[in-house]
């Protein structure tokens, strides 16, 4: 609510207005999503609502963008001689290749043909929950469900005094090897107290078939490595194989050549960068805030992440000046911080 009345602030006084003019000067804005799921998948689900926008709510943010921004594809350098000059160009990518990226997502962007292109991990696809924080979410909720005993087992988790997302947050930091036997335990220990997780496929990731009729229909396909690995944590011929393999295994099903990249949890370092340029990709993807501008590093392009709460005001529907804060206020303030900092730091 807080945030809402801000929000309405900044547009009386015209400052959406200011960052939308200020980044169609500078470049294009990325948009990272992840799930767009039906409402009556919403609870069914273990993501975490900062992954989640409704199926509703996508349409509408669709419709917005179709009618007042340029959609356009990855293909297209942002400082090209734009179709409509007036309009923002917007960029829509996916991480992850959930399934409901497939199933929910695409019809929707093919009603108002909006390009897209979507990185998917190769090593995971066909998979119920493939990323482990659904599974500590979904046991979470479960956990919780089940009452007393139930917090005894949470609390079996580093953070988990500060709530779910701290927990996930703490565990990001683990190194993989290290979570995985940790989170053996805590399933181990929940099932001791016989709460066990439902066969349920609302967290599932796209099979190859759906991938290649997703490639099919226009859909740009990249990757996001081939486990989802955080490359920062893990040794530097690791990096390389996560980068390699997933760019060979992509265009061995897809029959394409595979140059887009996006680094998972948007965490990388320059010797990740260099692994990621050597592996032969031309653009790659953070998820840190920004304008994609033609100064702009294109190994590591920033990114606008979206979900429910960033677009949708104080009645739950989506809300236009939401919307254009998140969008051109976000990236535009985040593009003059970082040329600020370099001013000072006397670079050209
Ligand atoms: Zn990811």
């Amino acid at each position: 609510m807080l945030r809402y009345a801000q929000v309405c602030a900044f547009r009386a006084f015209g400052l959406l207005w200011a960052a939308r003019w200020y980044v169609r000067r500078h470049g294009a804005v990325v948009l990272t999503l992840h799930r767009v799921l039906p409402e009556s998948e919403l609870e069914r689900s273990g993501s975490l609502p900062g992954m989640v926008i409704g199926e509703t709510t996508f349409a509408a943010l669709l419709e917005y963008l179709t009618r007042h921004c340029e959609v356009i594809p990855l293909t297209i350098d942002p400082a090209a001689k734009r179709r409509t000059p007036s309009r923002v160009p917007v960029a829509i990518t996916f991480d992850d290749g959930w399934r409901d990226t497939f199933t929910t997502a695409l019809p929707l962007l093919e009603r108002y043909k909006a390009p897209c292109t979507v990185f998917v991990c190769s090593g995971l696809a066909g998979r119920t929950r493939p990323f482990w924080p659904e599974r500590v979410a979904s046991l979470w909720a479960a956990a919780h469900a089940a009452g007393n005993g139930g917090s005894a087992v949470t609390a079996l988790l580093p953070g988990s005094e500060r709530g779910l997302e701290a927990a996930i947050e703490c565990l990001k930091r683990f190194d993989p090897a290290r979570r995985e036997r940790l989170l053996e335990r805590f399933e181990a220990a929940a099932s001791a107290k016989g709460i066990c997780l439902k066969q349920d496929t609302a967290d599932s990731s796209m099979d190859w078939e759906d991938v290649r009729s997703m490639a099919l229909a226009g859909v740009a396909i990249g990757s996001h490595t081939s486990s989802h690995k955080i490359l920062t944590r893990i040794p530097p011929a690791e990096v390389m194989e996560e980068v390699t393999e997933s760019r060979r295994v992509l265009q061995e099903k897809l029959n394409k050549c595979c140059d887009l990249f996006s680094y998972p949890n948007g965490d990388w370092s320059e010797e990740v960068k260099h692994s990621v340029a050597r592996a032969g990709y031309r653009l790659a993807f953070t998820t840190a805030p920004g304008i994609w501008s033609a100064e702009a590093d294109t190994l590591l392009i920033p990114r606008i992440n979206i979900s429910e709460a960033w677009v949708t005001g104080p009645s739950g529907r989506f809300s236009r000046a939401m919307c254009e804060y998140r969008l051109f206020w976000t990236a535009a303030w985040a593009h003059f911080r970082a040329g600020s900092r370099q001013n000072r730091a006397g670079k050209p």
